[in-house]
Protein backbone atom coordinates (compact mmCIF):
# COMPACT_ATOMS: atom_id res chain seq x y z
CA UNK A 1 0.00 0.00 0.00
CA UNK A 2 1.52 3.40 -1.00
CA UNK A 3 1.42 6.33 1.53
CA UNK A 4 -0.41 9.42 0.88
CA UNK A 5 1.37 12.50 1.25
CA UNK A 6 2.16 14.97 -1.17
CA UNK A 7 5.46 14.37 -3.43
CA UNK A 8 6.94 17.54 -3.32
CA UNK A 9 10.17 17.74 -4.81
CA UNK A 10 12.81 18.45 -3.29
CA UNK A 11 14.90 21.84 -5.00
CA UNK A 12 17.51 23.85 -3.82
CA UNK A 13 15.71 27.21 -4.84
CA UNK A 14 13.84 26.45 -1.64
CA UNK A 15 16.11 26.32 0.61
CA UNK A 16 17.07 30.51 -0.47
CA UNK A 17 13.23 31.20 -0.37
CA UNK A 18 12.80 30.02 3.20
CA UNK A 19 16.26 31.32 4.27
CA UNK A 20 15.06 35.19 3.09
CA UNK A 21 11.68 34.45 4.96
CA UNK A 22 12.84 33.36 8.04
CA UNK A 23 16.27 34.13 8.77
CA UNK A 24 16.12 37.75 6.26
CA UNK A 25 18.73 39.48 8.46
CA UNK A 26 21.34 36.40 9.15
CA UNK A 27 24.83 38.23 7.20
CA UNK A 28 26.80 37.19 4.58
CA UNK A 29 30.14 38.85 4.73
CA UNK A 30 32.55 38.30 1.93
CA UNK A 31 35.78 39.37 1.15
CA UNK A 32 36.16 40.81 -2.39
CA UNK A 33 38.19 40.19 -4.73
CA UNK A 34 38.17 44.13 -5.66
CA UNK A 35 40.22 44.10 -2.65
CA UNK A 36 36.91 45.23 0.15
CA UNK A 37 34.55 44.20 2.24
CA UNK A 38 31.12 43.57 0.90
CA UNK A 39 27.91 42.87 3.68
CA UNK A 40 24.32 41.32 2.68
CA UNK A 41 21.74 39.12 4.02
CA UNK A 42 19.68 36.73 2.93
CA UNK A 43 16.78 38.47 1.82
CA UNK A 44 18.81 41.11 -0.10
CA UNK A 45 20.82 37.86 -1.56
CA UNK A 46 17.70 36.31 -2.44
CA UNK A 47 16.63 39.44 -4.60
CA UNK A 48 19.78 39.37 -6.19
CA UNK A 49 19.71 35.57 -7.04
CA UNK A 50 15.92 36.37 -8.58
CA UNK A 51 17.99 39.21 -10.79
CA UNK A 52 20.87 37.01 -11.54
CA UNK A 53 18.46 33.74 -12.53
CA UNK A 54 16.44 36.07 -14.71
CA UNK A 55 19.23 37.36 -16.56
CA UNK A 56 20.60 34.06 -16.98
CA UNK A 57 17.18 33.28 -19.16
CA UNK A 58 17.61 36.59 -21.05
CA UNK A 59 20.96 34.95 -22.27
CA UNK A 60 19.72 31.93 -23.23
CA UNK A 61 20.62 29.41 -20.61
CA UNK A 62 18.58 26.51 -21.05
CA UNK A 63 17.95 23.54 -18.10
CA UNK A 64 20.93 20.80 -18.21
CA UNK A 65 23.05 23.75 -19.75
CA UNK A 66 26.60 23.46 -17.59
CA UNK A 67 27.25 26.83 -16.17
CA UNK A 68 31.09 26.67 -14.93
CA UNK A 69 32.91 29.15 -12.17
CA UNK A 70 36.05 30.10 -11.54
CA UNK A 71 35.76 31.50 -7.99
CA UNK A 72 36.82 32.31 -4.84
CA UNK A 73 34.27 32.43 -1.46
CA UNK A 74 32.65 35.57 -1.59
CA UNK A 75 28.70 36.23 -2.69
CA UNK A 76 28.69 36.75 -6.40
CA UNK A 77 29.93 32.53 -6.33
CA UNK A 78 27.13 31.79 -3.46
CA UNK A 79 24.13 33.89 -6.27
CA UNK A 80 25.67 31.46 -8.77
CA UNK A 81 25.29 28.61 -6.59
CA UNK A 82 21.17 29.47 -6.57
CA UNK A 83 20.25 30.96 -9.62
CA UNK A 84 21.82 28.58 -11.56
CA UNK A 85 20.47 25.26 -10.30
CA UNK A 86 16.92 27.44 -9.37
CA UNK A 87 16.45 27.75 -13.31
CA UNK A 88 17.23 23.72 -13.81
CA UNK A 89 20.62 24.42 -15.26
CA UNK A 90 24.10 22.61 -13.98
CA UNK A 91 26.58 24.86 -11.44
CA UNK A 92 30.25 23.32 -12.30
CA UNK A 93 32.48 24.43 -10.31
CA UNK A 94 36.03 24.25 -11.48
CA UNK A 95 39.25 24.40 -9.23
CA UNK A 96 41.51 27.12 -10.53
CA UNK A 97 44.50 24.75 -8.91
CA UNK A 98 44.10 22.45 -11.27
CA UNK A 99 46.48 21.71 -13.96
CA UNK A 100 45.86 23.83 -17.40
CA UNK A 101 45.70 20.09 -18.88
CA UNK A 102 43.12 19.17 -16.19
CA UNK A 103 41.43 22.71 -16.18
CA UNK A 104 41.09 22.06 -19.95
CA UNK A 105 39.58 18.78 -19.85
CA UNK A 106 36.60 19.15 -17.58
CA UNK A 107 35.63 22.33 -19.48
CA UNK A 108 35.41 20.09 -22.61
CA UNK A 109 33.78 17.24 -20.62
CA UNK A 110 31.58 19.28 -19.30
CA UNK A 111 30.94 21.29 -22.34
CA UNK A 112 30.30 24.34 -20.14
CA UNK A 113 28.62 27.34 -22.57
CA UNK A 114 29.39 29.94 -20.07
CA UNK A 115 32.09 30.47 -17.97
CA UNK A 116 31.96 33.17 -14.87
CA UNK A 117 35.81 33.95 -13.58
CA UNK A 118 37.05 36.13 -10.94
CA UNK A 119 38.56 39.31 -11.79
CA UNK A 120 42.04 37.32 -9.70
CA UNK A 121 41.94 34.61 -12.49
CA UNK A 122 41.23 36.50 -15.68
CA UNK A 123 45.13 35.82 -16.28
CA UNK A 124 44.18 31.84 -16.20
CA UNK A 125 41.67 32.91 -18.89
CA UNK A 126 44.04 34.90 -21.14
CA UNK A 127 46.69 32.03 -21.17
CA UNK A 128 44.04 29.15 -22.23
CA UNK A 129 42.01 31.70 -24.58
CA UNK A 130 43.21 30.17 -27.94
CA UNK A 131 42.75 26.25 -26.38
CA UNK A 132 39.21 26.55 -24.43
CA UNK A 133 36.19 25.70 -26.45
CA UNK A 134 35.44 28.43 -29.17
CA UNK A 135 31.79 28.90 -28.05
CA UNK A 136 32.57 29.34 -24.13
CA UNK A 137 31.00 32.60 -23.11
CA UNK A 138 33.03 34.62 -20.30
CA UNK A 139 31.40 36.53 -17.70
CA UNK A 140 33.47 38.48 -15.12
CA UNK A 141 32.33 38.56 -11.55
CA UNK A 142 32.74 42.12 -11.01
CA UNK A 143 30.82 45.63 -11.82
CA UNK A 144 32.12 47.96 -15.08
CA UNK A 145 34.17 50.10 -12.45
CA UNK A 146 36.44 46.74 -12.08
CA UNK A 147 36.44 45.27 -15.63
CA UNK A 148 39.08 44.56 -16.83
CA UNK A 149 39.62 46.05 -20.66
CA UNK A 150 39.26 43.96 -23.90
CA UNK A 151 38.71 40.53 -22.06
CA UNK A 152 37.88 38.11 -24.77
CA UNK A 153 34.14 40.23 -25.51
CA UNK A 154 33.58 38.96 -22.02
CA UNK A 155 30.45 40.57 -20.30
CA UNK A 156 30.07 41.86 -16.49
CA UNK A 157 28.53 40.21 -13.82
CA UNK A 158 26.39 43.14 -12.53
CA UNK A 159 25.15 43.89 -16.20
CA UNK A 160 23.58 40.88 -16.48
CA UNK A 161 21.71 41.61 -13.28
CA UNK A 162 21.05 45.60 -14.01
CA UNK A 163 17.11 46.27 -14.85
CA UNK A 164 16.73 42.36 -13.87
CA UNK A 165 13.30 41.87 -11.64
CA UNK A 166 14.61 40.59 -8.08
CA UNK A 167 11.43 38.15 -8.20
CA UNK A 168 11.63 34.82 -10.45
CA UNK A 169 8.67 32.13 -9.77
CA UNK A 170 11.10 29.37 -9.55
CA UNK A 171 10.16 26.47 -11.94
CA UNK A 172 8.92 22.74 -10.60
CA UNK A 173 11.05 20.26 -11.65
CA UNK A 174 12.04 16.45 -10.95
CA UNK A 175 14.22 16.26 -7.65
CA UNK A 176 16.37 14.49 -9.34
CA UNK A 177 17.60 16.90 -11.82
CA UNK A 178 21.19 17.65 -11.75
CA UNK A 179 22.56 20.88 -9.76
CA UNK A 180 25.99 20.82 -9.64
CA UNK A 181 29.32 19.32 -11.30
CA UNK A 182 32.38 18.80 -9.44
CA UNK A 183 35.65 16.90 -10.71
CA UNK A 184 38.13 15.55 -8.58
CA UNK A 185 41.03 14.90 -9.77
CA UNK A 186 42.25 11.45 -9.45
CA UNK A 187 45.82 9.94 -8.71
CA UNK A 188 45.62 8.38 -11.90
CA UNK A 189 43.26 9.11 -15.45
CA UNK A 190 41.46 12.24 -16.15
CA UNK A 191 39.35 13.70 -13.29
CA UNK A 192 36.08 12.16 -13.10
CA UNK A 193 32.97 14.38 -12.28
CA UNK A 194 30.53 13.89 -9.44
CA UNK A 195 26.90 15.32 -10.80
CA UNK A 196 24.91 16.24 -7.55
CA UNK A 197 21.00 16.50 -8.00
CA UNK A 198 18.30 18.65 -6.02
CA UNK A 199 17.50 15.73 -4.44
CA UNK A 200 21.18 14.64 -2.85
CA UNK A 201 22.07 18.36 -2.09
CA UNK A 202 19.03 19.75 -0.41
CA UNK A 203 19.14 16.08 1.57
CA UNK A 204 22.53 16.73 2.14
CA UNK A 205 22.48 20.03 3.70
CA UNK A 206 19.85 18.80 6.23
CA UNK A 207 21.85 15.90 6.87
CA UNK A 208 24.93 18.30 7.82
CA UNK A 209 22.30 20.61 9.98
CA UNK A 210 20.99 18.20 12.46
CA UNK A 211 24.63 16.15 12.35
CA UNK A 212 26.59 19.56 13.13
CA UNK A 213 23.93 21.43 15.43
CA UNK A 214 26.99 23.12 17.15
CA UNK A 215 28.03 25.24 14.69
CA UNK A 216 25.25 24.98 12.52
CA UNK A 217 22.66 27.17 14.35
CA UNK A 218 20.88 30.48 14.01
CA UNK A 219 23.19 33.64 14.51
CA UNK A 220 26.27 31.49 14.82
CA UNK A 221 28.89 32.77 11.93
CA UNK A 222 30.72 30.70 10.41
CA UNK A 223 33.60 30.36 7.93
CA UNK A 224 33.82 28.61 4.97
CA UNK A 225 37.71 28.13 4.26
CA UNK A 226 37.17 25.42 2.15
CA UNK A 227 36.30 26.54 -1.00
CA UNK A 228 33.26 26.74 -2.75
CA UNK A 229 34.77 24.87 -5.75
CA UNK A 230 35.83 22.03 -3.18
CA UNK A 231 32.56 19.94 -2.83
CA UNK A 232 30.31 22.55 -2.57
CA UNK A 233 32.27 24.04 0.42
CA UNK A 234 31.40 20.93 2.40
CA UNK A 235 27.46 21.95 2.06
CA UNK A 236 28.28 24.90 4.16
CA UNK A 237 26.19 27.50 1.16
CA UNK A 238 23.13 25.42 1.75
CA UNK A 239 23.05 23.93 5.47
CA UNK A 240 24.04 27.70 7.08
CA UNK A 241 21.44 29.25 5.15
CA UNK A 242 18.93 26.46 6.28
CA UNK A 243 19.21 26.74 9.93
CA UNK A 244 19.64 30.85 9.69
CA UNK A 245 23.52 30.81 10.01
CA UNK A 246 25.79 33.85 8.96
CA UNK A 247 28.24 32.96 6.18
CA UNK A 248 31.75 35.14 6.43
CA UNK A 249 33.28 34.43 2.89
CA UNK A 250 37.01 34.76 3.18
CA UNK A 251 37.83 35.50 -0.68
CA UNK A 252 41.65 34.84 -1.86
CA UNK A 253 43.32 35.76 0.82
CA UNK A 254 43.67 32.03 3.46
CA UNK A 255 46.98 32.63 4.96
CA UNK A 256 46.68 32.50 9.08
CA UNK A 257 47.15 36.05 9.55
CA UNK A 258 44.37 37.26 6.75
CA UNK A 259 41.94 34.33 8.46
CA UNK A 260 42.95 35.59 12.15
CA UNK A 261 41.53 39.23 11.35
CA UNK A 262 38.60 38.57 9.45
CA UNK A 263 38.05 35.61 12.12
CA UNK A 264 38.52 38.47 15.09
CA UNK A 265 36.65 41.41 12.98
CA UNK A 266 33.69 39.00 11.91
CA UNK A 267 33.30 36.99 15.42
CA UNK A 268 33.16 34.14 13.41
CA UNK A 269 31.91 30.82 16.04
CA UNK A 270 32.92 28.06 13.69
CA UNK A 271 35.58 27.96 11.11
CA UNK A 272 35.75 24.94 8.27
CA UNK A 273 39.06 23.50 6.33
CA UNK A 274 41.93 21.53 5.28
CA UNK A 275 44.35 20.78 7.98
CA UNK A 276 46.95 22.93 6.48
CA UNK A 277 45.18 25.75 6.41
CA UNK A 278 45.04 25.69 10.10
CA UNK A 279 48.55 25.23 10.71
CA UNK A 280 48.75 28.91 9.70
CA UNK A 281 46.07 30.06 12.00
CA UNK A 282 47.77 28.36 14.87
CA UNK A 283 50.74 29.48 14.04
CA UNK A 284 49.15 33.29 14.57
CA UNK A 285 47.15 32.04 17.47
CA UNK A 286 50.42 31.98 19.02
CA UNK A 287 52.20 34.72 17.87
CA UNK A 288 49.32 36.84 18.57
CA UNK A 289 48.68 34.71 22.04
CA UNK A 290 44.88 34.23 22.00
CA UNK A 291 42.58 33.20 19.72
CA UNK A 292 40.00 35.36 17.70
CA UNK A 293 37.31 36.54 19.56
CA UNK A 294 34.14 34.23 19.81
CA UNK A 295 35.72 31.57 17.92
CA UNK A 296 34.52 28.24 19.69
CA UNK A 297 34.01 25.83 16.60
CA UNK A 298 36.53 24.52 13.98
CA UNK A 299 35.84 21.72 11.22
CA UNK A 300 38.52 19.61 10.20
CA UNK A 301 38.55 17.55 7.23
CA UNK A 302 39.25 16.60 3.75
CA UNK A 303 42.35 14.80 5.26
CA UNK A 304 43.44 13.80 8.44
CA UNK A 305 43.46 15.82 11.36
CA UNK A 306 46.81 15.02 13.52
CA UNK A 307 46.35 14.83 16.95
CA UNK A 308 48.68 17.36 17.91
CA UNK A 309 46.02 20.01 15.80
CA UNK A 310 43.37 19.00 17.29
CA UNK A 311 45.26 18.96 21.11
CA UNK A 312 45.86 22.79 20.56
CA UNK A 313 42.20 23.62 19.44
CA UNK A 314 40.78 21.78 22.06
CA UNK A 315 43.06 23.20 24.77
CA UNK A 316 42.52 26.69 23.54
CA UNK A 317 38.72 25.90 24.28
CA UNK A 318 38.23 25.61 20.73
CA UNK A 319 35.69 22.28 20.13
CA UNK A 320 37.12 20.24 17.39
CA UNK A 321 34.69 18.48 14.92
CA UNK A 322 37.50 15.76 12.65
CA UNK A 323 34.91 15.38 9.68
CA UNK A 324 35.41 12.65 7.10
CA UNK A 325 33.80 12.23 3.45
CA UNK A 326 34.56 12.24 -0.27
CA UNK A 327 33.17 14.72 -2.98
CA UNK A 328 31.18 11.72 -4.34
CA UNK A 329 29.72 12.07 -0.82
CA UNK A 330 28.83 15.77 -1.58
CA UNK A 331 31.09 15.05 0.71
CA UNK A 332 30.57 14.59 4.84
CA UNK A 333 30.05 10.76 5.84
CA UNK A 334 30.99 10.84 9.43
CA UNK A 335 31.67 13.48 12.04
CA UNK A 336 33.31 13.18 15.65
CA UNK A 337 31.95 15.87 17.82
CA UNK A 338 31.17 14.16 20.86
CA UNK A 339 28.08 12.54 22.61
CA UNK A 340 26.91 14.48 25.49
CA UNK A 341 27.38 11.79 27.96
CA UNK A 342 31.50 12.09 26.80
CA UNK A 343 31.34 16.17 26.25
CA UNK A 344 32.97 16.20 29.79
CA UNK A 345 35.93 13.46 28.92
CA UNK A 346 39.23 14.70 29.80
CA UNK A 347 41.51 16.35 27.46
CA UNK A 348 43.55 12.96 26.44
CA UNK A 349 39.86 11.09 26.45
CA UNK A 350 38.68 13.50 23.93
CA UNK A 351 42.06 13.23 21.92
CA UNK A 352 41.83 9.34 21.78
CA UNK A 353 38.24 9.85 19.98
CA UNK A 354 38.65 13.20 18.08
CA UNK A 355 41.68 11.59 15.88
CA UNK A 356 39.52 9.20 15.02
CA UNK A 357 37.36 10.37 12.28
CA UNK A 358 33.98 10.19 13.66
CA UNK A 359 30.25 8.78 13.56
CA UNK A 360 28.24 8.21 11.10
CA UNK A 361 25.45 11.16 9.90
CA UNK A 362 22.45 10.38 9.16
CA UNK A 363 21.68 9.02 5.79
CA UNK A 364 25.29 7.69 5.17
CA UNK A 365 25.75 3.40 5.63
CA UNK A 366 29.56 2.04 6.07
CA UNK A 367 30.80 -1.08 5.97
CA UNK A 368 34.57 -2.62 5.89
CA UNK A 369 35.46 -5.76 3.68
CA UNK A 370 38.17 -7.78 2.98
CA UNK A 371 40.27 -8.11 0.10
CA UNK A 372 37.48 -11.17 -0.66
CA UNK A 373 34.34 -8.66 -0.42
CA UNK A 374 33.47 -10.68 3.35
CA UNK A 375 31.60 -7.58 5.37
CA UNK A 376 34.50 -6.99 8.91
CA UNK A 377 32.91 -6.88 11.88
CA UNK A 378 32.91 -3.37 13.39
CA UNK A 379 35.38 -4.14 16.66
CA UNK A 380 37.85 -1.38 15.77
CA UNK A 381 40.48 -4.35 15.15
CA UNK A 382 39.86 -5.36 11.54
CA UNK A 383 40.81 -3.14 8.99
CA UNK A 384 39.29 -3.26 5.58
CA UNK A 385 38.31 -1.18 2.69
CA UNK A 386 35.48 1.06 3.47
CA UNK A 387 32.36 1.37 1.18
CA UNK A 388 29.39 3.43 1.63
CA UNK A 389 25.81 3.88 0.35
CA UNK A 390 23.23 6.62 1.61
CA UNK A 391 21.01 9.80 0.28
CA UNK A 392 23.68 11.57 -1.16
CA UNK A 393 26.49 9.48 -2.44
CA UNK A 394 26.61 9.08 -6.47
CA UNK A 395 25.83 6.43 -8.22
CA UNK A 396 28.26 6.65 -11.13
CA UNK A 397 30.84 9.37 -12.65
CA UNK A 398 29.51 12.27 -15.40
CA UNK A 399 30.01 10.57 -18.75
CA UNK A 400 32.15 7.70 -17.77
CA UNK A 401 31.04 4.39 -17.85
CA UNK A 402 34.77 2.81 -17.49
CA UNK A 403 35.49 5.24 -13.81
CA UNK A 404 31.82 4.04 -13.08
CA UNK A 405 31.67 0.06 -13.38
CA UNK A 406 35.01 0.07 -11.39
CA UNK A 407 33.22 2.35 -8.53
CA UNK A 408 30.55 -0.30 -6.67
CA UNK A 409 30.50 -3.50 -5.69
CA UNK A 410 27.79 -6.42 -6.56
CA UNK A 411 25.43 -4.59 -4.17
CA UNK A 412 26.07 -1.24 -5.13
CA UNK A 413 27.93 -0.09 -2.16
CA UNK A 414 30.76 2.95 -3.57
CA UNK A 415 33.94 1.87 -3.01
CA UNK A 416 36.22 4.93 -1.12
CA UNK A 417 39.26 3.81 -1.80
CA UNK A 418 40.23 3.79 2.11
CA UNK A 419 41.22 1.53 4.38
CA UNK A 420 39.65 1.81 7.98
CA UNK A 421 38.63 0.51 10.96
CA UNK A 422 35.12 1.13 12.53
CA UNK A 423 34.90 0.35 16.46
CA UNK A 424 32.31 -0.61 18.14
CA UNK A 425 30.68 2.44 18.89
CA UNK A 426 30.27 3.44 15.56
CA UNK A 427 33.84 5.30 15.03
CA UNK A 428 35.38 5.47 11.68
CA UNK A 429 39.25 5.39 11.92
CA UNK A 430 40.88 5.83 8.41
CA UNK A 431 43.70 4.19 8.20
CA UNK A 432 44.89 5.41 4.77
CA UNK A 433 44.13 5.65 1.20
CA UNK A 434 44.13 1.84 0.21
CA UNK A 435 46.96 3.45 -2.38
CA UNK A 436 49.21 5.41 0.23
CA UNK A 437 49.38 2.01 2.55
CA UNK A 438 52.83 0.86 2.54
CA UNK A 439 53.44 -2.50 1.99
CA UNK A 440 56.14 -3.76 3.64
CA UNK A 441 57.60 -7.90 3.04
CA UNK A 442 53.47 -8.49 3.08
CA UNK A 443 52.60 -6.49 6.25
CA UNK A 444 51.21 -3.26 6.25
CA UNK A 445 51.74 -0.15 7.61
CA UNK A 446 49.62 2.88 7.82
CA UNK A 447 51.21 6.09 6.91
CA UNK A 448 48.57 8.19 8.64
CA UNK A 449 49.57 6.14 12.03
CA UNK A 450 52.93 7.18 11.54
CA UNK A 451 52.59 11.07 10.56
CA UNK A 452 50.29 11.34 13.33
CA UNK A 453 53.14 10.43 15.73
CA UNK A 454 55.99 12.17 14.36
CA UNK A 455 53.61 16.13 14.35
CA UNK A 456 53.15 15.77 18.06
CA UNK A 457 57.07 17.95 18.62
CA UNK A 458 55.73 21.55 17.79
CA UNK A 459 58.89 22.77 16.29
CA UNK A 460 57.57 20.37 13.53
CA UNK A 461 55.37 22.02 11.07
CA UNK A 462 54.39 18.81 8.95
CA UNK A 463 55.70 15.88 7.47
CA UNK A 464 54.25 12.76 4.84
CA UNK A 465 54.87 9.29 4.99
CA UNK A 466 55.47 7.16 1.92
CA UNK A 467 55.74 4.26 0.34
CA UNK A 468 59.26 3.96 -1.66
CA UNK A 469 59.73 0.66 -3.30
CA UNK A 470 62.51 -1.43 -1.89
CA UNK A 471 64.39 -4.02 -3.37
CA UNK A 472 64.07 -6.98 -0.18
CA UNK A 473 60.95 -5.68 1.50
CA UNK A 474 58.78 -4.51 -1.94
CA UNK A 475 58.02 -1.20 0.01
CA UNK A 476 59.37 0.51 2.63
CA UNK A 477 58.24 3.62 4.90
CA UNK A 478 60.20 7.14 4.20
CA UNK A 479 59.77 10.05 6.34
CA UNK A 480 59.78 13.83 5.35
CA UNK A 481 59.68 16.35 7.63
CA UNK A 482 59.30 19.74 7.54
CA UNK A 483 60.38 22.03 10.48
CA UNK A 484 58.73 24.89 11.90
CA UNK A 485 60.42 28.20 10.59
CA UNK A 486 63.14 29.11 12.64
CA UNK A 487 63.12 25.77 14.54
CA UNK A 488 65.81 22.74 14.50
CA UNK A 489 64.71 19.77 13.97
CA UNK A 490 66.84 16.46 15.34
CA UNK A 491 66.48 13.53 12.82
CA UNK A 492 67.56 11.10 15.82
CA UNK A 493 65.01 12.61 18.63
CA UNK A 494 62.07 12.02 15.62
CA UNK A 495 63.40 8.43 15.35
CA UNK A 496 63.19 7.97 18.82
CA UNK A 497 59.85 8.81 19.31
CA UNK A 498 58.42 6.78 16.47
CA UNK A 499 60.37 3.92 17.91
CA UNK A 500 58.50 4.58 21.42
CA UNK A 501 55.32 4.26 19.35
CA UNK A 502 55.73 1.19 16.35
CA UNK A 503 57.30 -1.82 16.28
CA UNK A 504 61.10 -1.70 14.62
CA UNK A 505 59.78 -3.43 11.14
CA UNK A 506 57.00 -0.69 10.88
CA UNK A 507 59.62 2.46 11.01
CA UNK A 508 60.88 4.35 8.85
CA UNK A 509 64.23 3.08 7.20
CA UNK A 510 65.26 7.26 6.80
CA UNK A 511 63.97 10.42 7.98
CA UNK A 512 64.84 13.25 5.71
CA UNK A 513 64.25 17.07 6.66
CA UNK A 514 63.07 19.27 3.66
CA UNK A 515 61.33 23.02 3.38
CA UNK A 516 57.94 22.32 2.39
CA UNK A 517 55.85 19.25 1.24
CA UNK A 518 53.85 19.66 -2.86
CA UNK A 519 49.88 20.20 -2.11
CA UNK A 520 47.12 18.95 -4.41
CA UNK A 521 44.64 21.20 -5.76
CA UNK A 522 42.58 20.81 -2.51
CA UNK A 523 45.12 21.77 0.03
CA UNK A 524 46.35 18.11 0.80
CA UNK A 525 49.94 17.08 0.60
CA UNK A 526 50.21 14.98 -2.61
CA UNK A 527 51.61 11.76 -1.94
CA UNK A 528 51.26 10.74 -5.82
CA UNK A 529 54.36 13.72 -6.39
CA UNK A 530 56.33 12.94 -3.77
CA UNK A 531 56.15 9.04 -4.51
CA UNK A 532 57.59 9.98 -8.07
CA UNK A 533 60.32 12.39 -6.37
CA UNK A 534 61.86 9.61 -4.27
CA UNK A 535 60.67 6.90 -6.45
CA UNK A 536 64.34 5.51 -6.46
CA UNK A 537 65.34 6.92 -2.98
CA UNK A 538 65.91 3.03 -1.44
CA UNK A 539 66.83 0.97 -4.81
CA UNK A 540 69.68 3.84 -5.15
CA UNK A 541 70.93 3.37 -1.93
CA UNK A 542 71.61 -0.64 -1.72
P1 LIG B 1 38.07 14.55 -1.89
O1 LIG B 1 36.98 13.91 -2.63
O2 LIG B 1 39.06 15.26 -2.75
O3 LIG B 1 37.60 15.41 -0.78
O4 LIG B 1 38.93 13.40 -1.20
C1 LIG B 1 38.33 12.40 -0.41
C2 LIG B 1 39.39 11.63 0.33
O5 LIG B 1 40.08 12.49 1.24
C3 LIG B 1 38.86 10.51 1.19
O6 LIG B 1 38.60 9.34 0.46
C4 LIG B 1 39.99 10.33 2.20
O7 LIG B 1 41.04 9.54 1.66
C5 LIG B 1 40.50 11.74 2.38
N1 LIG B 1 39.92 12.30 3.61
C6 LIG B 1 38.89 13.17 3.70
N2 LIG B 1 38.68 13.50 4.99
C7 LIG B 1 39.58 12.82 5.74
C8 LIG B 1 39.87 12.71 7.14
N3 LIG B 1 39.22 13.42 8.05
N4 LIG B 1 40.87 11.88 7.52
C9 LIG B 1 41.57 11.16 6.61
N5 LIG B 1 41.35 11.24 5.29
C10 LIG B 1 40.38 12.04 4.85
Amino acid sequence: MQGMMMNRPLKISDIITFSAENHPDSEIVSVRTEGDIHRTNYLETSKRIAQLANGLETIGVKPGDRIATLAWNGYRHFELYYAISGIGAVCHTINPRLSTEQLLYITKHAEDTLLFVDITFVPILEALKDRLPKNLQFIIMTDQKNMPKNILNALCYEDLLNNQPNFINWPDFSEDTAAGLCYTSGTTGEPKGTLFSHRSTVLHAMMVTISLPNALKEGNKILPVVPLFHVNAWGLPYAAPLCGAGLIFPGPKLDGESLFSLMDREKVYSAWGVPTVWLGLLKEISIKKRSPKNFKDVVIGGSAAPSSMIEAFESLSINVCHAWGMTEMSPIGTQSNLPIRLKNSSLEEKLKIKTKQGRRVFGVELKIVDSEGVILTHDGQNQGELFVRGYAITKGYFKNQEATNNAFDADGWFGTGDVATIDADGYLNILDRSKDLIKSGGEWISSLDLENITMSPPDILSCAAIAVSHPKWDERPLLLVVPQEGKVVDINSVAALLSNHFAKWQLPDDILLIESLPLTATGKVSKLSLRKIYKNYYSERV
